[in-house]
């Protein structure tokens, strides 16, 4: 099955985390969309998930287990065997992925199902004419190995590029630290976009990825990580990645916002409005004043003010330690792309310091921040801008 140019989403409403009803609801996407026993027999499949750190899963950073559970019930009846693969963020090893897998609810999951869950952390090299900006990238093995993707992401707001949704998640597909060096090698937020955008084409040219999004509670707010659950109420699946976030984005009211989707929409990988889709299914939901994160608000009207160069980035909102609440774990420390953050002893034990010259507004920090110690502060002009309709 190859990249799907008719940009077709299959949509149901749900309220609800409940496996046998949502191996229904996939049995009949995947009817919709004519992916039967045949897209997976004798392929290698793999599972992405979204578990971009250790939580657990009513913060919603991550994807809701029954949603594994019922997709895997879906392939159990199609006599597939996939195996689950994520590169979080932080430092890409086995026994952290172990940690990962078992916090966010998925090591019960896959147990109940035989399913394989990827402890290897080798990569390989993937290259691409068709990428813009980045031609080649090293993935992970799994992942490089798989003809078929399940790309099983989770809807939430994104301090950088607005929306995470199935274009994001295949971020995750790099290998650990080196996704900071991507933050570093690619500061503008239109190149990292870009970036992200030849990635997914990469895969998408020469594999089969079906986007799965969960987003029956979703997250608003400062995410990707530290924003607050939201119902969203649905899940939706498609074979184009880039029409799936089209849909998700017209859901949530950012239709114009995403740097991904207005990157996707150029290239002509998904049409210019969620209108053209070809939506299956339920009637997609539209879901009111969705808080956006705290950095990605202000920053889409700043962006074409201040975003270009060094000098441009000092205007965009940055991140700040509040040493109340850190801990000293020095997580944020390995996190940063930039060396830009160190840890100091203070009376109250080590706190994070970050020296704001050298920072890129990456938010990498925030993100990976187990404590939620980050918070992403707007100055003056940036709250100017905003305020500009
Ligand atoms: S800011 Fe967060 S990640 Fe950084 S040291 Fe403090 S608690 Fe750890
Ligand atoms: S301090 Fe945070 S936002 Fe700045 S470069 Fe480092 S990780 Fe990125």
């Amino acid at each position: 099955m190859a990249f799907d140019a008719l940009n077709t989403v299959a949509v149901s409403r749900t309220e609800k985390y409940d496996p046998t009803e949502l191996c229904g609801i996939f049995l009949r996407h995947f009817e919709l969309l004519g992916i039967d026993k045949s897209t997976f027999e004798g392929k290698k499949v793999v599972i992405k998930p979204n578990l971009v750190m250790k939580k657990s899963p009513e913060y919603a950073a991550t994807i809701a287990p029954a949603v594994l559970d019922g997709l895997l019930s879906v392939l159990d009846i199609f006599g597939c065997k996939p195996t689950v693969a994520e590169s979080p963020g932080g430092v890409y090893s086995a026994s952290r992925l172990e940690g990962i897998y078992k916090v966010c609810g998925i090591t019960d999951v896959c147990k109940k199902h035989g399913t394989m869950l990827n402890l290897d952390t080798t990569w390989k090299r993937m290259s691409s004419e068709s990428g813009r900006l980045v031609k080649s990238f090293n993935i992970i093995t799994p992942i490089a190995d798989a003809d078929v993707i399940i790309d099983l992401c989770k809807l939430k707001t994104h301090s950088l590029t607005v929306m995470s949704g199935a274009v994001k998640n295949l971020f995750g597909t790099i290998p650990g630290i080196e996704k900071f060096e991507a933050h570093a090698s690619y500061p503008e937020y239109s190149d990292f976009a870009a970036m992200l955008c030849d990635l997914c084409f990469m895969l998408c040219e020469s594999k089969t990825v079906i986007a799965v999004t969960d987003a029956i509670i979703g997250m608003e707010g400062s995410g990707p990580t530290a924003g607050e659950p939201r119902k969203f109420g649905f899940v939706s699946t498609s074979v184009n990645p880039f029409a799936s976030d089209l849909l998700s984005a017209k859901v949530l009211g950012f239709d114009d916002k995403v740097t991904t989707l207005s990157e996707s929409i150029n290239r002509g990988l998904c049409p210019k409005k969620a209108e053209e889709l070809v939506i299956l299914g339920d009637e997609a939901p539209s879901v009111e004043n969705v808080k956006v994160a705290e950095g990605s608000n202000s920053s889409m009207k700043a962006l074409k003010f201040f975003s270009r160069g060094k000098i441009g980035r000092m205007f965009m909102p940055k991140p700040q330690v509040n040493v109340d609440i850190c801990r000293g774990c020095g997580d944020c420390v390995h996190s940063c792309p930039q060396k830009t953050i160190d840890l100091v002893k203070t009376g109250h034990g080590s706190k994070a310091k970050i020296n704001p010259s050298n920072c890129i507004r990456c938010y990498c920090c925030q993100e990976l921040c187990p404590f939620l110690a980050i918070n992403i502060k707007r100055n003056f002009f940036t709250k100017a801008i905003s305020k500009i309709k």
